[in-house]
C-alpha cells in the first residue's frame, strides 16, 4: 500500500508550503508518540480528564420493544460529552511535547472547537478557533462555552460561511504560523498523517468496548457494530477492533437529510463520486464538473461533504457497509431512546440508534453495539425550533 493510502483514498494534496508541518508532523508519530513519557501522560489524561473507560450500557426497554439485544458504548459520559476529547487531548499533547503553543483548529457546530479550547486549557496552550459566520450565530452556546475557556475565535466570511470555509481558511492560517502552532484537526480526514494519527487517538472506543461486551456475554462478540459517520472519526474508532472479527457485520451510518427527492444530504459514501478535497482523494458530494455541493443534515456534526479515506477504502473492499438514516428517522431514535432509557443521545448518534430501530426486522434477536458518540443536550434547541 502507498504510504498515507487506504486503497485509492487518502494522500496528501496540499499545497507544497503544508509540507513542512506535516513532515514534522509525521516525525513527531515516529518519535514522541510511541515514547513511554506520551504513553504515560495520555493514558493518565484519558482516565482522570476524560473519565476513561466509558462504559457499555443495554438498553432492556428499547431491546424488548425491538426485538433485538441493544447495548451502547457511552462516549456520551466523556468529559466534554462526546468522543472529540480523546482525539484533542491525544494531538495536544503531542503538539505540546513538540514544543507548540497554540492549538489551531475549525469548527462547524463548535464542538470540536469546544473539546480543542478544553484541551489547550488543560494544557497550558493557546486555542484559535476558525467558524464560519453563519455558524457562529447558529451555535451561540458553544461560542459563549470557548471564549470562556479562552479561545479566540476567527470569524470566517468566505464561501458559504460555513465549515468547509473555515477549514480552508485555517490550513491558510497554519502555512502562516507553523512554528509555533499545530492545527489540531477535527476528523479522521484531511492530508495524511491526519487520518492516521485521529484513528489512533480514538481506535480507544473499539478497544474498550470490544472486551467490555465480550467480559458481559461469556466471550462472545457483537453480531452487528454500528456508529453514524460524519468526517468518519467515531466510526473509525468504534470499527478499527472489530475489523479483523469476520463474524462481526459493521455498519456506518450516514446523514440522508430530510430525505426528500433531490434534496441535499450528508452522504458522500452512499451517493458521491471520488474526488480531492481538503488535502485528501475520497468520495465527495459535487457536480459532474467538481463543484462541492452543499450537505444537510439536522445533526450538524454529521453536516460535511466528505468523509475520511480510511471509510472510502472499507466501502470498497466491502468490509464495512454503508447506509443512510433520515432527519426524521434521527428525531425518532432521539426520543425513543430518551423516552425509553433515559438517555439523551446528540442528534448525530441518534442516527446510528435509528440503524438498529429501523432495520429491527431483519436484526432480530441479534445483538447490535451502537457507538453513542455524544450527548444530545447540545441539541435541544435544535429540537425546540423542529418540534
Ligand atoms: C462531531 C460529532 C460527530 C461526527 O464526527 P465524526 O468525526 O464522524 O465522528 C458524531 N457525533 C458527535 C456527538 C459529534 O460531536
Amino acid at each position: 500500500m502507498k504510504k498515507g493510502y487506504f486503497g485509492d483514498f487518502g494522500g496528501q494534496f496540499i499545497p507544497e508550503l503544508l509540507m513542512p508541518p506535516l513532515i514534522e508532523l509525521e516525525q513527531a508519530m515516529e518519535t514522541i508518540l510511541p515514547s513511554e513519557e506520551f504513553q504515560t501522560r495520555f493514558a493518565h489524561m484519558l482516565e482522570e480528564n476524560v473519565g476513561r473507560p466509558s462504559t457499555i450500557t443495554h438498553c432492556p426497554n428499547l431491546s424488548k420493544d425491538l426485538g433485538l439485544d441493544l447495548w451502547l458504548k457511552r462516549e456520551d459520559l466523556n468529559h466534554s460529552g462526546a468522543h472529540k476529547i480523546n482525539n484533542c487531548l491525544g494531538q495536544g499533547l503531542l503538539a505540546k511535547m513538540m514544543g507548540k503553543e497554540v492549538l489551531l483548529a475549525e469548527t462547524g457546530a463548535g464542538m470540536h472547537g469546544v473539546a480543542t479550547t478544553v484541551a489547550a486549557a488543560m494544557l497550558d496552550m493557546k486555542a484559535v478557533i476558525y467558524m464560519g459566520a453563519t455558524d457562529i450565530v447558529r451555535q451561540a452556546p458553544n461560542v459563549n462555552r470557548m471564549r470562556l475557556m479562552g479561545a479566540e475565535i476567527v470569524s470566517v466570511e468566505s464561501g458559504t460561511k460555513t465549515l468547509k470555509d473555515a477549514i480552508n481558511e485555517a490550513l491558510r492560517r497554519w502555512i502562516a504560523d507553523q512554528e509555533n502552532t499545530h492545527y489540531c484537526f477535527g476528523t479522521a480526514a484531511g492530508p495524511h498523517p491526519f487520518p492516521t494519527l485521529v484513528r489512533g487517538f480514538q481506535q480507544v472506543i473499539s478497544k474498550e468496548a470490544r472486551r467490555q461486551f465480550m467480559d458481559r456475554n461469556d466471550g462472545s462478540l457483537p453480531d452487528v457494530v454500528v456508529a453514524c459517520v460524519g468526517g468518519g472519526s467515531n466510526a473509525i474508532g468504534m470499527f478499527h477492533h472489530f475489523i479483523p472479527d469476520e463474524s462481526v457485520r459493521i455498519v456506518g451510518v450516514e446523514a440522508a437529510g430530510t430525505g426528500e427527492p433531490g434534496c441535499c444530504d450528508s452522504a458522500p459514501l452512499d451517493h458521491g463520486t471520488n474526488g480531492v478535497l481538503h488535502g485528501m482523494v475520497t468520495k465527495l458530494l459535487q457536480t459532474d464538473e467538481g463543484q462541492i455541493l452543499p450537505s444537510h443534515s439536522v445533526a450538524p456534526g454529521l453536516d460535511y461533504p466528505g468523509v475520511g479515506p480510511e471509510h472510502a477504502h472499507l466501502q470498497a473492499t466491502g468490509r464495512v457497509k454503508y447506509t443512510t438514516i433520515n432527519d426524521g428517522q434521527a428525531l425518532n431514535a432521539f426520543k425513543a431512546l430518551s423516552r425509553r432509557e433515559g438517555i439523551i443521545p446528540a442528534l448525530e448518534s441518534s442516527h446510528a440508534v435509528a440503524y438498529a430501530i429501523e432495520n429491527k426486522a431483519e436484526l432480530q434477536g441479534r445483538s447490535v453495539l451502537v457507538c453513542l458518540s455524544g450527548r444530545g443536550d447540545k441539541d435541544l434547541g435544535i429540537l425546540d425550533q423542529i418540534l
